[in-house]
């Protein structure tokens, strides 16, 4: 049965048309959900007892299940389960500017980035809308706040995903619904060029974050395995072209492996390549984990790299590292659970 968080505004109107009732139903029906939260069809108190037996027949709307929670100061870690038994992440961060939550996309992730401890897992599916949805409201009410902000970067890969994630946009970007303005969210992407061809022509202003973590093709090979399909050279022309049409400044994420990516040599290349890009690079630490070999850089070096992007007149910033002390880092919730359960 499909799980009511899944329906955009506009399916449920079709929904309420195809049964010849007034498409308002719909209206009413996502203020019950969204705004008032209620848990059960029965709660829907101005709702006729028609629509809650049609709705209870036609939809569940069960939440997300809880498995564990890791809180540090700035940071809340969750592990869900979903009615398949599979298990997905998502990671409150508290900015100064709100509450921003970093969701999952599909269960593990085809994409086989090196670094990457989502990867590991390989895919099992993609979400549905619904259960990227169920992130959001199971995470506000266990902290009982309102998040102002959406990333997806948590385990799979958005665009290998991409209409049920145009479709979770769309519920979250409701006004009716959670409401969260399409500025505040950011999908991003290790660079599926067909994808963001598509996303060109999307008509709300959503951010795209690009997956670069390299200045050439040398080293994107050896780190990313989706480079020997969409390398650098039709990547970045695409990008350009997304930032034309769309006018959008785009952000290009950059993890600092040590080593690997993070001479001087290296951010002189990248200042080169993205020079004529509206953009900013996200330098991001790199959040260790016990399966992967590879090394965070110092920081000096990073603090190096983000100089000489400076001088070489590109926009960037570090990211502020989130929960490396609760070990729980970019998919290792998951990945950790899944070795206990296999050890029992
Ligand atoms: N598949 C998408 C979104 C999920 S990954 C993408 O590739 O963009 C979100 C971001 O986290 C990506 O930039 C990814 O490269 C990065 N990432 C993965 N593992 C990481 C780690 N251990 N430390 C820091 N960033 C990591």
């Amino acid at each position: 049965m499909k799980n009511i968080y899944g329906e955009t505004l506009k399916e449920l109107e079709q929904y309420f048309i195809d049964k010849n009732e007034g498409k308002f139903k719909a209206t009413q029906v996502f203020e019950w959900l969204y705004k008032k939260r209620v848990k059960t069809f029965q709660d829907m108190k101005n709702v006729s007892l028609k629509t809650i037996n049609d709705l209870t027949n036609d939809f569940s709307i069960e939440p997300l299940e809880i498995i564990t929670k890791k809180t540090d100061i700035d940071v809340s870690k969750y592990l869900f389960k979903l009615s398949d038994n599979n298990k997905i992440e998502a990671v409150l961060m508290n900015h100064d500017y709100g509450n921003s939550l970093c969701i999952s996309t599909q269960v593990g992730c085809n994409m086989g980035c090196h670094f990457c401890e989502s990867g590991r897992l390989k895919k099992v599916r993609n979400l549905e809308a619904s259960e990227m949805v169920r992130q959001i409201l199971a995470v506000e009410e266990d902290l009982n706040i309102r998040i102002s902000h959406i990333v997806l970067m948590g385990i799979g890969e958005p665009f290998d995903n991409y209409d049920n994630v145009i479709s979770f946009v769309d519920i979250v970007n409701t006004p009716k619904g959670i409401d969260i303005g399409s500025r505040h969210i950011t999908i991003s992407t290790c660079g599926l060029i067909p994808k963001i061809e598509e996303f060109m022509n999307y008509d709300k202003q959503v951010n795209l974050a690009i997956s670069l973590h390299a200045p050439n093709n040398k080293i994107r090979n050896s780190i990313m395995k989706i480079n020997k399909a969409y390398p650098l050279e039709k990547l970045i022309p695409t990008v350009k072209r997304y930032v034309d049409k769309t006018k959008r400044r785009v952000t290009f994420e950059y993890i600092m492996l040590k080593g690997i990516n993070d001479s001087v040599d290296n951010a002189i290349e990248l200042s080169k390549l993205l020079k004529d890009i509206n953009c900013y690079v996200n330098l991001i630490p790199y959040n260790e984990t016990s399966h992967i070999e590879y090394k965070k850089s110092s920081k000096d070096q990073i603090l190096k790299f983000y100089d000489t992007l400076k001088k070489n007149g590109i926009n960037v910033t570090i990211r502020r590292e989130f929960g490396s002390k609760v070990k729980a880092a970019c998919g290792q919730l998951r990945s950790n659970y899944e070795e206990a359960q296999n050890e029992v």
